[in-house]
């Protein structure tokens, strides 16, 4: 039996895991389907983790650390995808694939969220070098330079207000000419002098050397072709959030979950079902940031020691 299963091992869940160990939780195992480090391995910059600056390192290096400081303190990791988490009775069943099932005290489930891709040429190859999905993260890299953002819903205008505080001109790309996004938002949008809306386009490539984006090629209906030289590409066309270990055999979820799919956790990090934990950006209100995912697993930790002693 497990005192705590952690089911995901990017920022969040090698947090919890470091805090569950070096809380005295004698036998912790982290279930992570690939090598640990989650979606910043994929960033070949991390500017804004505080005490970290070194330009020169990956997130796949910034990350390497982090394992080996755990798995120091006692973490077992399995490199097993986890299925399915369930409760039966007081205590949960973690379902691997392939059918092996692991009994556990407490579950912390941390396995993120993922961007969708909206699918242009380019996109793949420039992700990363360029090519972005978090304003918060790669915005600074284009401070007083023109960048293209593609999306009409909430988090597009929102980012690319956030950006046009940074960019010298912010491009907004969107299918349609009406704006999924709030009224309100839309409006203020409007309202800042260095937001230029595109609608009734897509982008059809994204351009590009060895050194990143240069230019998007844009579409509009009428089938013109316009280029924009603008060297970052910010695309909001939604997120998948990775919660489908969260849902029992009939597909029903064990835990209250937003319209999103977004786990609703409280300021503890604990969901609506007791012993089970959620953390970093598969929960509501994730501010989708390697700080904010490394604070929420250490909540959730602690609250994990906590309940297992209540329980005792
Ligand atoms: P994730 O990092 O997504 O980790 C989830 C883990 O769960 C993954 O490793 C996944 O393999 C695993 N998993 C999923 N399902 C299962 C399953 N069924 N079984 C087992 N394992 C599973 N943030 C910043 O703060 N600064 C930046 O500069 C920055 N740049 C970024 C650049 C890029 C290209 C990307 C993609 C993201 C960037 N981010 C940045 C965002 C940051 O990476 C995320 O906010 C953070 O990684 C979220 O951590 P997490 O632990 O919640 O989830
Ligand atoms: P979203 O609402 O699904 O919007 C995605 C946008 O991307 C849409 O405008 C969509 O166009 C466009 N799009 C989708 N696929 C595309 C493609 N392949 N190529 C080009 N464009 C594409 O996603 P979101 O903005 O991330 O928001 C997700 C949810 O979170 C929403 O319910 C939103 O309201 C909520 N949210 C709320 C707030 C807030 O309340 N402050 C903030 C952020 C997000 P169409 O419009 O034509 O479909």
């Amino acid at each position: 039996m497990l005192d705590c299963a952690i089911i995901g091992g990017g920022p969040a869940g090698l947090t919890a895991g470091l805090y569950a160990t070096r809380g005295g939780l004698k036998n912790v195992t982290m279930f992570e389907m690939g090598m640990p480090g989650g979606q910043i391995t994929q960033s070949s910059e991390i500017e804004n983790y505080p005490g970290f600056f070194e330009h020169d390192k990956t997130g796949m290096d910034f990350m390497d650390t982090w394992q080996k400081q755990c798995f120091h303190f006692g973490l077992k990791h399995e490199m097993k995808k986890v299925e399915r988490v369930e409760k039966t009775g007081e205590y949960f069943t973690i379902t691997l694939e392939g059918g092996e099932t692991v009994e556990a005290k407490t579950a912390i489930v941390c396995t993120g969220s993922t961007p969708k891709r909206a699918g242009f040429k380019g996109e793949d190859e420039f992700f990363g070098k360029g090519v972005s999905t978090c304003a918060t993260c790669d915005g600074f890299f284009y401070k007083d330079k023109p960048v293209t953002v593609l999306g009409g819903g909430d988090t597009a205008l929102e980012e690319a207000y956030y950006l046009s505080n940074i960019c010298s001109d912010v491009y907004i790309v969107h299918r349609r000419d009406t704006f999924r996004a709030a009224p309100s938002t839309v409006d203020r949008v409007k309202r800042k002098e260095n937001i230029h809306l595109i609608t009734d386009s897509i982008i059809e490539e994204v351009l590009g050397d060895a050194m990143g984006v240069t230019g998007v090629k844009i579409k509009n209906k009428a089938g013109e072709i316009t280029q924009l030289d603008n060297p970052g590409l910010f695309v909001f066309v939604g997120h998948d959030v990775n919660n489908a270990v969260l849902k029992d055999e009939k597909g029903e979820f064990i835990c209250k979950m937003n319209d999103w799919g977004q786990v609703i956790v409280d300021l503890s990090m604990k969901t609506s079902l007791p012993g089970l934990f959620a953390a970093g950006d598969m929960r509501i209100e994730a501010p989708k940031q390697v700080v904010s995912a490394a604070g929420d697993g250490a909540v959730a930790a602690l609250q994990v020691i906590s309940y297992i002693q209540e329980q005792a």
